[in-house]
Parts: structure tokens; sequence; C-alpha cells
């Protein structure tokens, strides 16, 4: 029995490293990143893929680079593309 909860906590360490080092390279705190995605593995991970923006869930994709950039931007921060339609 100790040995399926030792495998349990093996496997939500190793899958806390997706979003933790998606987070890392936005800048996120790596080990902070790493306990919450072995504890909400399905939330940390679109979670650290949205990490940039507050507005998570409100975001399009750049037509040039193709990062996601805020729903409201009026240009491309990375590559300074302008958005021809402003509207979402
Ligand atoms: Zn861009």
């Amino acid at each position: 029995m100790d040995s399926v909860i030792l495998w349990i906590i093996i496997v939500a360490a190793l899958l806390g490293l997706v979003p933790a080092l998606i987070a890392r390279t936005k800048g996120g705190n790596f080990i902070k990143w790493w306990i919450y995605g072995a504890v909400i593995f399905p939330i940390a991970l679109p979670h650290s893929l949205g990490l940039n923006f507050k507005n998570f869930g409100l975001s399009k994709a750049c037509g040039y680079c193709r990062i996601q950039v805020p729903l409201k931007a009026a240009h491309c921060p990375k590559c300074g593309y302008e958005f021809p339609d402003l509207r979402p």
C-alpha cells in the first residue's frame, strides 16, 4: 500500500515538471510551479501556458510570430505586428 502512494507522488512530481519548465521560461518560480503542477496538474498546465497574462483566457495569437497576446492589445509586444481588427 505504501508503494502505491509513493508511485502517485513520483508520477505527480514528474507531471508537475511540465508546467514548471514552461513557467520558468516565462520568468516564473520553478519550485512554486513544480508544487502547483504536482498538486493540480490539469489546472497548472494551461495556467502556465498563459502565465504572462492576468486575463488568462482572453488572449489571441499574433498573426506574425504566433505568440499569445492579450485580446485588447493593439499590436504584438514581441514583434510589433499591428492587429487589423481590434474587436474580439
Ligand atoms: Zn508578434
